[in-house]
């Protein structure tokens, strides 16, 4: 039988008042002499444990259940549990490349831009439910006419384009605004969950696992968003130049133009490796 050095976590156990807390478990191949001085046998399997004068010591698994007594025992165990789930999480918070509450932060600017959109797309409502299809049909077969029932006049309104000024649309902020936005707002939600799952103790590693590996599919979502937010500047910033649409937006109020799409916290979500 080989006894390791164990020179330096072995101040001698007298009662079970002398120790705090456990703070490894060990379970080693090699027997390792039990500081309970009531013991002294040497065993495989036990815990380090924190005394009251600062220094570690350890107890096996056996004798250390004797010393502290049943109920004691398990609600060290449990603590010792919860500090280490604890310590798990911590490690994720503190891995350099995932800032939750920094994404989140950096998310906000987002949140105005999102809301300008959908601002644009119920004025655009108010005046045709259809207005939008219509504006697109109008671009896509360039017969440079759009006919649409302005229900602020009570009028049918007819309007022709001069080819070459056509409104140019995208076609990604408002034929799928419903898709995007639903992005947005979950990956959102996965932020704020992993940040709720990293505050609270109740969370199974589990749990935190597959959150994190929902962060790729969040950073997705957000890039997918910030294609968009880029993609209606740019057509906020076409449209503002045609004269032709003041007459289709009167009463809509026109979205300013921001520049590009801080990308910032889509970074901020990588996990790293
Ligand atoms: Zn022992």
């Amino acid at each position: 039988m080989i006894e390791i050095d164990d020179s330096g976590v072995d101040t001698p156990i007298l009662t079970k008042d002398d120790i705090v807390r456990l703070e490894e478990p060990y379970d080693l191949p090699e027997r390792i002499r039990c500081a309970i001085v009531s013991c002294r046998q040497p065993h495989k399997r036990g815990y380090f444990a924190l005394l009251r004068d600062g220094t570690l010591s350890r107890i096996g698994h056996d004798c250390g259940k004797r010393l502290l007594g049943e109920h004691n025992f398990v609600l060290m165990r449990r603590d010792l549990d919860k500090r280490r789930a604890r310590a798990r999480r911590e490690q994720y918070i503190r891995s350099p490349d995932f800032d939750p509450g920094g994404a989140l932060a950096s998310l906000a600017p987002w949140d105005e831009r999102v809301e300008m959109i959908n601002q644009f797309i119920r004025d655009l409502g108010q005046l045709d439910a259809n207005m939008l299809a219509k504006m697109q049909d109008a671009v896509k077969w360039h017969h440079g006419e759009l006919e649409y029932w302005d229900t602020r006049n009570r009028q049918l309104t007819r309007i022709q384009i001069q080819r070459g000024k056509v409104l140019e649309l995208p076609s990604g902020p408002i034929d799928k605004e419903i898709g995007w936005q639903a992005d947005f707002v979950s990956a959102k939600t996965r932020i704020l969950k992993i940040i709720e799952c990293l505050e609270k103790d109740e969370h199974t590693d589990d749990e935190l696992k597959l959150l994190m590996s929902q962060i790729g599919e969040a950073q997705w979502k957000l890039r997918m968003t910030a294609e968009m937010l880029d993609e209606f500047d740019a057509f906020c910033g076409s449209i503002t130049t045609k004269q032709i649409m003041s007459i289709f937006f009167q009463g809509v109020k026109l979205p300013r133009t921001l520049g590009p799409v801080d990308r910032t916290p889509i970074n901020k979500l990588d996990p790293g490796p």
